[in-house]
C-alpha cells in the first residue's frame, strides 16, 4: 500500500489559525485538507495567505451565484439598515413572503405552500414531521447511501458514512432499501442483463412494511453518497410506488436543488413529480436558509404543529431573493446545462486516458468522478483521492470528496467554458501525477 501522501502546508498565517481552530472547534467536523479561507469573488477563493483558488466546490454547493455577487451583496445591504430579524413564527413581514412567492414561481405549480427554515437538515425534518402527521404512519423509507441532515429525524434517514450514524442510536423507525447505484450494482448487473433488480427490491421493502408507510425520502440525484445519478425509471416507478401504497414522495433537493442540475429542481430533469420538496444550500445566496415544499392539502398542520426562531429571517431572505433572482435573469441555468457537458466530455476523456477513474457521471453541474485502484477490481482508491484532492488545491483548484473515493465537481453556476476547462486541464495535472 502506498503511504498516504500528506499535503504540503499551507503558509503561517493559515497554520497559525488551523492551530488555534483545533483548540477550540468540534473535531468532528470534516476537514478534508488545510485550507483557511480569506474572501471570494466570482469564481474564486483566497487563502488567508493570499494565494487564490479556482472555486469547483461552490463552498458545498452554496455558491450557485458566485461568491461576493453584488447584485446579493447590495440587497443584504439594504436590508442590514431596516432590521436583521423579524420573528417571522410570530409576527409578519414582507421580505419572507416575497421570498416565497418567488421561490414558488419557479417550481411546478401545485406547489404552493412553504416552510421556512435554516439548513438543510431542518427542511428535512420539517418533511419527515409532515409526512408523518399527514399519514399518521410511523415508519419512512429511505435509500442507502442517502445523505438528508444530521439532526436526530434526518439523520434516521441519512446511510452514507457509518461515523455519522454510530454512537447516536436509537433512531427514528426508517427502513433503508438499495439506490440504483449502476458503476457499483448491488446485483452485478450490467446494462445489458440489468432488469432494475433495484426497483424490485423497493417494492419488496414496501409490501413487507404494508400499510405501515409515511414515506420514501430520495435525493434525486445522491450529494454525499457520490454524486450518484440513478437511471429516471428508477425514481419513476418509485413515484408509482408511492401512489399505489398512499406514501408520500418526499424529495430532498438540498443539494441538487437551485438550478445546479439545469432546472430549477433535479426532480424536473429527473421527470418526476414530488409531494414534498426539501431545499436549502443556494437558496440562501450564502446565508442559512431552509424551505420545505408542499401543496395546501398536504401541508395543512394546525398553528404551532411546527415553527421556530429563524425561520425566514430577513437577511437571509433578501439574500435568497437576489440570488434566485440572479440566477434566473442571468439564465444560469442554461450554463449549468451547456457548461456542464463540456466538463462532463472533458472528464470522460480523461476517464478513457487514466485507470484511475473508474466512472464519470452527472447532470449539469453536479458531477461525480469516481476513482478505483484499477478499472477492473473497482477497488475504491481512497489514498490516491486524497492525494489528487492535496495536488489539485496545491495547483490551485479547490475540489471536495463525496462518497468512497468520489470526487465532485459543482463550480458555481455563472463558470465560463475557459474556467471548466482550466479546472479539468489543473484535476488532469494532479491525476497524472498520482497515476506515475
Ligand atoms: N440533504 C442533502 C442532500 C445534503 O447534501 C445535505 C448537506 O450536505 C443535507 C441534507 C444537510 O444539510 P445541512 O448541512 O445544511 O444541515
Amino acid at each position: 500500500m502506498k503511504p498516504k501522501y500528506i499535503c504540503l502546508p499551507p503558509g503561517k498565517k493559515s497554520i497559525d489559525v488551523i492551530k488555534r481552530d483545533r483548540k477550540v472547534s468540534s473535531p468532528s467536523l470534516t476537514r478534508e485538507f488545510d485550507f483557511v479561507y480569506k474572501k471570494a469573488k466570482g469564481m474564486h477563493i483566497y487563502d488567508l495567505d493570499g494565494r487564490k483558488y479556482l472555486d469547483f466546490t461552490s463552498s458545498i454547493a452554496v455558491m450557485n451565484a458566485g461568491h461576493s455577487n453584488p447584485a446579493i451583496l447590495r440587497e443584504i445591504k439594504k436590508q442590514l439598515s431596516r432590521g436583521t430579524h423579524a420573528g417571522f413564527s410570530d409576527f409578519y413581514a414582507e421580505l419572507p413572503v416575497k421570498f416565497i412567492e418567488y421561490l414558488l414561481s419557479l417550481l411546478p405549480k401545485k406547489f404552493n405552500k412553504v416552510f421556512l427554515s435554516n439548513s438543510g437538515t431542518e427542511s428535512v425534518e420539517a418533511a419527515f414531521k409532515l409526512a408523518r402527521y399527514r399519514t399518521g404512519k410511523k415508519w419512512s423509507l429511505a435509500f442507502e447511501g442517502a445523505f438528508h441532515g444530521r439532526t436526530m429525524g434526518s439523520l434516521s434517514l441519512t446511510q452514507s458514512n457509518k461515523v455519522q450514524k454510530k454512537g447516536f442510536e436509537p433512531f427514528l423507525q426508517v427502513k433503508h432499501a438499495k439506490f440504483a447505484y449502476c458503476y457499483r450494482c448491488p446485483w452485478n448487473k450490467k446494462p445489458e442483463t440489468c432488469s432494475m433488480e433495484c426497483s424490485a427490491d423497493l417494492k419488496k421493502k414496501v409490501n413487507e412494511n404494508k400499510g405501515k408507510l409515511a414515506a420514501l425520502f430520495f435525493e434525486p440525484i445522491q450529494g454525499e453518497g457520490g454524486y450518484v445519478v440513478p437511471p429516471i425509471e428508477f425514481l419513476q416507478e418509485a413515484q408509482e410506488l408511492c401512489i399505489k401504497n398512499g406514501m408520500l414522495f418526499c424529495a430532498d433537493e438540498v443539494q441538487s436543488g437551485c438550478f445546479r442540475t439545469g432546472k430549477f429542481l433535479a426532480s424536473e430533469t429527473m421527470k418526476i413529480s414530488p409531494d414534498i420538496v426539501s431545499m436549502s444550500k443556494a437558496i440562501g445566496g450564502g446565508l442559512p436558509l431552509g424551505a420545505t415544499i408542499a401543496s395546501e392539502k398536504i401541508m395543512d398542520w394546525p398553528k404551532g404543529a411546527h415553527a421556530n426562531t429563524f425561520g425566514g429571517n430577513l437577511i437571509a431572505c433578501a439574500a435568497g431573493h437576489a440570488a434566485l433572482e440572479f440566477i434566473k435573469k442571468n439564465n444560469l441555468q442554461e450554463n449549468a446545462e451547456k457548461t456542464g457537458k463540456i466538463m462532463l466530455n472533458e472528464l470522460e476523456k480523461l476517464k478513457d486516458k487514466y485507470e484511475l477513474i473508474g466512472d464519470v457521471r452527472g447532470k449539469g453541474l453536479m458531477i461525480g468522478v469516481e476513482l478505483v485502484k484499477d478499472k477492473k477490481s473497482k477497488k475504491h482508491a481512497l489514498n490516491e483521492r486524497h492525494e489528487v484532492l492535496c495536488k489539485a488545491k496545491e495547483k490551485g483548484l479547490l475540489l471536495l470528496p463525496a462518497g468512497k473515493s468520489s470526487i465532485r465537481f459543482c463550480p458555481p453556476l455563472i463558470i465560463s467554458k475557459e474556467e471548466a476547462l482550466k479546472g479539468t486541464d489543473i484535476f488532469e495535472d494532479a491525476l497524472k501525477e498520482v497515476s506515475r
